[in-house]
């Protein structure tokens, strides 16, 4: 079950087990897709008395002054809102959950061009000798200008048009990135699913990650399905989430999918009050993501299972990561000019370094 796999004929076969299941036995309960339009989008807005559906606070004891984010804005969301996380929530999930998904991800973050609320992070290796920049803007799809001195942070294959990056995550804590994958999935979920995840929010509202009481039930659950497509055609954020309305199903009671531009993520939420068979070795459902089923060729993509059991933080973890582009052109002298880049420079560099025009 663990490793990767790439895709062929009997993947199309298992594909269609897999969504025959899904349709079977399980309900989709949302399905958001950050589209183009500039509208904020109220996730859950019925909860009309103000609780957090975190701490079940309501005001005055807490403030819902900040906007809450339903998916973290440095994976590009700039329009799914929460009202219903206070104020505390917000800041607690963001300085111990949120901190470190965004390391985890590291320099896919600059390399996938998602921009946060300050635009899109520059990334710079531990000696500041590499560095990668992304520029994004209306007139400009997508520019990513690399900086080396070591020719192993990132090699070129000119005849497939692929760039790998050799380099560390950040440091991170494995389970504080799953248990921020399912802050995400829980700030979508509908609001009456949510009586079933009493233990769940106590969990992920655990400061200590020793604590346990929860540890050895929810290390049942947290393995990581994550893909990565090395192709420059990117995704949406997208994210789905799936029901089990068939109790004597096997499958984990819901699964959540988050998908963006060329990652995708599942997780099985842990569920203690209806997952009493649940087990993960022998039950995981593996949901196709929108590569596979919008048609990316499979060769393109890497499915692997993360375990993020670990409650320590990881201080360097190799990552090597590879993905596609259309231009590429190697030039010192642009270089300088887009490491102090102001945008009437935009337009003149346009046919630099360039990704995903
Ligand atoms: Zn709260």
């Amino acid at each position: 079950m663990f490793g990767l796999r790439k895709g062929g004929k009997r993947e199309i076969k298992k594909i269609e087990r897999v969504l025959k299941n899904l349709d079977d036995n399980y309900e989709c309960v949302f399905d958001y897709c950050h589209s183009d339009e500039r509208q904020n989008i109220i996730i859950n807005e019925k909860n009309n008395e103000k609780r957090c559906r975190f701490c079940r606070k309501t005001e005055p004891e807490v403030k819902f002054s900040k906007k809450a984010h339903a998916i973290p804005e440095f994976l590009g969301n700039k329009k799914f809102v929460l009202k219903s996380e206070c104020d505390n929530c917000n800041e607690f999930f963001g300085k111990n959950l949120e901190n470190n998904l965004s390391n985890y991800l590291g320099i896919c973050r600059t390399i996938l061009m998602l921009n946060g609320k300050n635009g899109i992070p520059e990334f710079k290796t531990k000696d500041k000798k590499e560095r990668v920049k992304g520029i994004k803007n209306q007139e400009l799809q997508g520019l990513i200008a690399i900086k080396q001195e070591n020719k192993n942070f990132m090699q070129i294959d000119e005849q497939n048009k692929v760039l790998t990056f050799n380099t560390e995550r950040e440091p991170y804590i494995p389970i504080s990135v799953y248990k921020c994958l399912v802050k995400i999935a829980l700030s979508l979920l509908p609001d009456s699913e949510l009586k079933y995840f009493n233990q769940t929010i106590k969990w992920i509202r655990n400061k200590s990650n020793i604590d346990l009481v929860y540890y050895n039930k929810m290390i049942n659950y947290t393995f990581l399905v994550e893909r990565f497509v090395s192709s420059n055609k990117f995704i949406n954020l997208r994210t789905r989430g799936y029901i089990r309305r068939n109790d004597k199903f096997k499958g984990a009671y819901f699964y959540f999918i988050l998908e963006f531009l060329n990652m995708s993520f599942q997780i099985s939420v842990p569920c203690l009050n209806k997952d009493m068979n649940f087990n993960i070795n022998k039950n995981i459902i593996i949901i196709p993501s929108s590569y596979e089923l919008g048609g990316i060729e499979n060769t393109n993509l890497t499915v692997s299972i993360q375990d993020m059991r670990k409650i320590y933080k990881i201080i360097s973890q190799r990552l090597s990561l590879s993905i596609g582009y259309s231009e590429l052109e190697k030039n010192t002298k642009v270089d300088d000019r887009i490491w102090n880049l102001k945008d009437n420079l935009i337009k003149k560099i346009k046919k630099d370094l360039k990704i995903n025009s």
